[in-house]
């Protein structure tokens, strides 16, 4: 198949948008004669004039073969598929070999988790073999350019940028697309569903971070398909929810999961308790709610996981946590217990992690605390690692129910001095050394005990 070959003068990419550490690469490459493209999300959002948040490369060089041009570089992923280019401490460009196979790997808990394979792909690989022009035959591993732009999920999303030069390789559409600005799968849209169901979610996430349209076959295959979401690998369900949901149009987002009914796949226990008329209060609740994380972070502001959370599950906690208060039951304890229960289910669906679990459990419970008496019993508070998240979800409380404006201005007014920080402010866990945990009492009414007690 021959691809679509845009020139440098009949396309807006410009070099000057592209980040000098990935141009660095791109050039070394070209140097050592390699092939060196710029793929995916990069050249999307260059050719939509938006900041692309990553520059990946691809290239016909092998992992191995990358290694040996960048001194700066190191091999990683199961079978070192992988190459690092690294630029000071944290800035990293990531280089694949074109690949052929269409199943992606699952997420690895960690770059190094199976060292198993000797890091010498070409020689340890006896499934790749390169012929004397350089080109690397057909494997399931390493492909040609092609196969690597069919195996890519949507049209808009495998597009190359050629560094020899400039232009812009297109074999499946994407141009075109990208100007009629429509989400479409590659390839058989039910298969590629069925294939890999995380794609779903993805279609969504871009057809909301762009504003664009679902092609109707791909809008067809994601409402035949959506079920089987169930299917689909739980970590890797965790990163994409909070890269849809952190994507600036988290509001679209969840409108378009509801109609597509992934909503129901991800969060089953909401989305049944949500019932299918989308009109209702608490629908409207969660929509004012991503409405906030989105301002939010448009305005450059942290949101955390456990603060996502809180805001969009805080209306079925604070109904169910209610009816327990009726009972007798404190509601600071019974809003703990309602969220953990929540999680206790969601987990089979979407692997949060247990630190986040807490931490939206602590966002919550702590609510009742924060407001009594008009705040004045909320200063212990402020000595919790979580102080500032309770306190952002008290201002998405007040935006909507337009009370405890008062109690807010205390809340901002309180400083913050953590005693001690227990986990990190994006709720990940498990950069931090383990450490035993003895069991934790939730207190109310008391002092809040020390973070570890
Ligand atoms: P973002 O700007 O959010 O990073 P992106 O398009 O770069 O968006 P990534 O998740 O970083 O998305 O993936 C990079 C590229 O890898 C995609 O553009 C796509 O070509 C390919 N890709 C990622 N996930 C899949 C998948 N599940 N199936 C097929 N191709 C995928
Ligand atoms: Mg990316």
């Amino acid at each position: 198949m021959e691809p679509v070959i845009v020139q440098r003068s009949d396309h807006s990419l410009s070099r000057e948008n592209i980040s000098p550490e990935a141009l660095k690469v791109l050039y070394g490459l070209k140097e050592a004669n390699f092939v060196a493209y710029i793929a995916g999300g990069g050249v999307r959002d260059l050719l939509l004039g938006r900041q692309p948040k990553d520059f990946d490369v691809v290239t016909d060089a092998t992992p191995n073969e990358v290694r040996r041009v960048f001194r700066n570089s190191r091999l990683i992923g199961r079978r070192f598929r992988l190459a690092h280019v690294f630029f000071g401490r944290d800035k990293i460009i990531e280089v694949a070999t074109f690949r052929a196979n269409m199943v992606p790997e699952p997420v690895e808990a960690s770059d190094d988790s199976e060292p198993s394979d000797p890091p010498d792909g070409a020689a340890a690989n006896p499934h790749h073999v390169r012929r004397d022009d350089g080109m690397i035959v057909r494997d399931n591993l390493f492909g040609t350019p092609q196969e690597d732009a069919l195996r890519r999920d949507f049209t808009i999303n495998a597009l190359f940028y050629n560094i020899r030069d400039f232009s812009v390789i297109d074999y499946v559409g994407g141009l075109q697309d990208l100007s009629d600005r429509v989400i479409r799968f590659i390839g058989d849209p039910g298969l590629r569903c069925v294939e890999d169901p995380v794609r779903m979610v993805r279609a969504v996430r871009f057809a909301a971070m762009l504003g664009f349209d679902f092609e109707p076959a791909t809008a067809a295959a994601i409402l035949e398909h959506h079920g089987k979401l169930a299917l689909a690998n739980r970590s890797r369900l965790y990163e994409e929810v909070q890269k849809l949901f952190f994507c600036k149009a988290a509001k679209r987002a969840y409108e378009l999961l509801r109609e597509f009914g992934l909503y129901g796949m991800l969060f089953p226990e909401l989305d049944s308790w949500l019932g299918p008329d989308r009109g209702t209060l608490e629908c409207r609740r969660i929509s004012e709610a991503l409405s906030q994380v989105d301002e939010w972070r448009q305005a450059g502001r942290e949101v955390s996981p456990a603060l996502l959370f809180a805001l969009m599950f805080g209306g079925m906690h604070e109904a169910k946590a209610g009816e327990l208060a009726d009972q007798g039951q404190h509601r600071g304890l019974a809003l703990h217990s309602v969220t953990m229960e929540h999680f206790g289910g969601l987990t089979e669906r979407v692997q949060v992690p247990k630190m986040v679990r807490f931490r939206t459990a602590e966002i919550l419970a702590s609510q009742p605390r924060l407001t009594a008496d008009g705040g004045r019993r909320a200063r212990p508070l402020a000595t919790r690692s979580f102080f500032p998240e309770a306190v952002a979800y008290l201002e998405f409380m007040v935006r909507l129910t337009g009370e405890n404006r008062e109690t807010l201005e205390h809340a901002l007014a309180i400083p913050w001095e953590p005693r001690q920080e227990r986990y990190g402010a994006d709720g990940d866990d498990r950069r931090r050394p383990r450490r035993r945990r003895r069991s934790r009492v939730f207190r109310p009414g008391n002092e809040p005990g020390p973070e570890a007690t």
